[in-house]
């Protein structure tokens, strides 16, 4: 039975589960009476935003009486720069989560197929699901998008595939070699949409770029965000870079004043801060071994990383072994709801935080340190 207000709704949006955000981390600690609670759970950067992009946000306060720059010019100027294209090639969107938004409502039409690896993303089946669109789910292998499966499930209805790499919740990437075989049996008619959230920290010689394709004038889309290595998760801004006839399609949809003017400010002057950036990679690798050690020393299982976060088989109930380190002020993510029954993913913190996510694994496994 539908309430009245389902009969009134849009009916695919009915069958898209209802998004659970995580509870404000004050409120959590009033909950549990506990403080100092650490939050390893969004894949966020530990560290804030630098100092020359704060002084840009507040340089931007006086002009908030006026809208943004609806075309976002110099941003969309220095990405290109910065990326070698064209400036009609970028399109920003409010988070790289809007970007994937407007690809699929300008490409995906009702019936149309999406190729979506699982686990990933959850945004991109449900945003497919919205517009009407066929979820052809690919399951991963060893926790790796399976481009093999991948490049298998596509058909004549098969619009766009989603490849995230690194993926979301592995950690995991797809190399260069491996996409250059699925390029090869990429139809056409099949848009290729390649999120690279994390790529600053994936880095290597056998790390495919998805700009190499977009440069070969392939159908391809590449999605990057200011969230991760930038430090501007709570600002919303990412970008997309695709051929300049996709891009101008995808901007008859978007919203004229979808990124702010403090998100533009900010994303411009954090674009001048490879520094920032180069500072939090470190961090982040030295965390990722500091943990890779301890999980060695537990016995404990883990999915190679090239992201700002680790999948952490904990070999036994996921859900149980988060309620309890929630108990001990650490928020991680459980994997249950995937299917995958004993995987946590953590998000790699300050050397501190990754220390006190230690402590409170260990103490919780009962194999506190000695
Ligand atoms: C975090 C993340 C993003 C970034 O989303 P924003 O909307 O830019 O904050 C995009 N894709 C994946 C796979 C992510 O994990």
């Amino acid at each position: 039975m539908h309430t009245p207000w389902e009969s009134l709704a849009n009916e695919h949006i009915l069958g898209i589960a209802p998004y659970e955000p995580g509870k404000p981390v004050e409120e959590l600690e009033r909950e549990l009476g506990i403080h100092d609670a650490i939050k390893l759970a969004s894949n966020e950067n530990p560290l804030s935003p630098s100092d020359r992009v704060q002084k840009a946000i507040v340089a931007a306060l006086p002009a908030l009486n006026r809208y943004p720059d609806g075309s976002a010019h110099y941003l969309r100027h220095a990405l290109a720069r910065k990326h070698g294209v064209s400036p009609d090639q970028v399109f920003l969107g409010n988070g790289s989560n809007e970007l994937i938004e407007l690809v699929v409502r300008t490409f995906l039409r009702s019936g149309d197929e999406a190729v979506v690896p699982h686990p990933s993303f959850v945004v991109y089946p449900m945003i497919v699901q919205a517009v009407g669109g066929v979820r052809v789910m690919v399951m991963l292998k060893d926790y790796r998008l399976d481009l093999e499966a991948m490049a298998r499930a596509i058909t004549p209805m098969t619009k766009i595939v989603f490849i995230a790499n690194p993926n979301n919740p592995t950690a995991t990437i797809v190399t260069r070699d491996e996409v250059e075989a699925f390029m090869a049996r990429l139809p056409e008619r099949t848009i290729a949409v390649f999120d690279e959230a994390y790529i600053e920290f994936a880095q290597g010689p056998d790390f495919p770029d998805g700009l190499d394709y977009v440069r070969a004038g392939r159908r391809v889309v590449v999605l990057r965000t200011f969230s991760k290595a930038a430090s501007l998760a709570g600002l919303r801004v990412g970008y997309g870079i695709a051929d300049a006839d996709a891009v101008s399609l995808i901007n008859r949809i978007r919203a004229p004043f979808n990124v702010n003017s403090l998100a533009q400010a900010a994303a411009l002057a954090a674009l001048e801060d490879d520094s920032h950036v180069l500072e939090c990679v470190r961090m982040i690798d030295a965390g990722r071994h500091y943990l890779y050690e301890e999980f060695k020393a537990l016995g404990l299982r883990y999915a190679p990383s090239r992201a700002n976060f680790i999948l952490l088989d904990v070999g036994r109930n996921a859900s149980d072994i988060y309620q309890r380190l929630l108990k001990e002020g650490v928020i991680v993510r459980p994997l249950t709801p995937f299917g995958l029954e004993s995987a946590l993913r953590v998000t790699i913190g300050t050397p501190q935080e990754n220390r006190r996510f230690v402590k409170a694994l260990r103490s919780v496994l009962g194999k506190p340190a000695a």
